[in-house]
């Protein structure tokens, strides 16, 4: 199938509330303007430096998502444009990126990634860890960052019942970092769900999920 056919496939069941971010990581602007034809706005990445390169050749109302883990000596090259970033691990990191959005005198949206899976390799904090953060003094003083969310990667297995209980782990963190006031934090983001159990993730609260395989097709590294 087409990845315009694959699109609206996905679409279709989507509920309204939910954003489809397309994730394109390694294919090439062709099947990007494809799914851009087709009406995708919202695109995807987790390398900073491909992410670059596609902005720098695509229409310019894209929304470009930062999925990836984030290098802080990175963070200025997508200062600029970046529309969200949704693996934001710590105050280092944020401060990074706060300081580069302040050179571009614009506020940048970040989600915290909040670790679910039982894997070691997964980044991410943990939910008090980031609570301490929120309610900082360091962390109000960034007014050129928002914290829209959080963002959680299960583990990587069959298991639907651990999967279903990391989302609903991560839908309590959300919760109760809802408690939590202060200017430059509106959470209103759950970013979980990938092409093999996004609609599990939107049952149990996702409203932003991160598909890229059902819609683009397998990668090759
Ligand atoms: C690659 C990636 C996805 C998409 O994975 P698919 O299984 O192809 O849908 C989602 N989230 C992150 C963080 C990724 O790196």
């Amino acid at each position: 199938m087409s990845i315009k056919e694959n699109l609206q496939i996905i679409q279709s069941k989507l509920p309204n509330n939910v954003t489809l971010v397309a994730v394109s990581k390694t294919k090439p602007v062709e099947d990007l303007m494809e799914a851009y034809n087709a009406g995708q706005r919202v695109f995807g990445e987790n390398k900073i430096q491909e992410m670059v390169t596609k902005y720098e050749e695509m229409p310019k109302d894209i929304q470009w998502h930062m999925i990836g883990h984030v290098q802080r000596n990175k963070v200025k090259y997508m200062a600029e444009f970046v529309s969200l970033i949704h693996g934001v691990d710590s105050l280092k990191l944020l401060k990074e990126i706060n300081k580069q959005a302040k050179k571009h005198e614009r506020v940048i949206d970040c989600l915290l990634q909040i670790k679910i899976a039982q894997e070691d390799s997964k980044f991410g904090m943990q939910s008090n860890d980031a609570n301490d953060l929120l309610k900082s003094e360091d962390f109000k003083e960034l007014q050129n960052i928002c914290i829209k969310g959080v963002m959680g990667m299960a583990t990587f297995t069959d298991d639907k019942k651990q999967i279903e209980s990391e989302f609903k782990y991560l839908k309590s963190c959300y919760d109760e970092l809802q408690s939590i006031i202060a200017n430059n934090c509106n959470l209103e983001i759950i970013s979980m769900g990938m092409s093999g159990d996004y609609p599990l993730a939107i049952d149990c609260g996702s409203n932003m999920i991160r598909v890229g395989s059902s819609i683009f097709g397998a990668r090759n590294y």
